[in-house]
């Protein structure tokens, strides 16, 4: 599938890309959320890895820009952030995000959740399959 990933930590971007090319999946990167929104736009994506703690706009307001394009409406959005109190995990799902995965990215497993994420789908209304 194509994913696109909006992260500004090389390190992120490295680690996801070889979990995500190790499974045959094609990735695009964002290192903000402009341009993040910008790629989505041009060319819609399977899934969203977003991070939250990004410059220029933080993931909560690109969640919410991309909920408004009507392109995105099926795509599942996932929060990828260390952030581990409940309260920004809530956060992220109001912001419009479907899922949210932990940082530091367990490598055994994540490739798995993002796939899970995907699998469980997104209905056209807006609210989880
Ligand atoms: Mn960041």
């Amino acid at each position: 599938m194509n994913v696109l990933v909006i992260e500004d930590n090389d390190q992120n971007l490295y680690l996801v890309r070889f979990l995500l090319e190790s499974r045959q999946h094609r990735m695009e990167e964002a290192r903000n959320g402009p341009d993040g929104i910008a790629r989505a736009i041009e060319r819609p994506p399977d899934v969203v890895l977003l991070d939250i703690q990004l410059p220029l706009m933080d993931g909560y307001e690109v969640a919410r820009r991309l909920r408004a394009l009507r392109t995105m409406d099926a795509i599942p959005i996932v929060a990828v952030t260390s952030y581990a109190m409940s309260g920004d995990r809530q956060k992220a799902l109001e912001a419009g995000c479907d899922a949210y995965v932990e940082k530091p990215i367990d490598p055994d497993t994540f490739a798995d959740q993002v796939e899970a994420v995907v699998a469980a789908g997104r209905k056209a209304d807006g609210s989880r399959a």
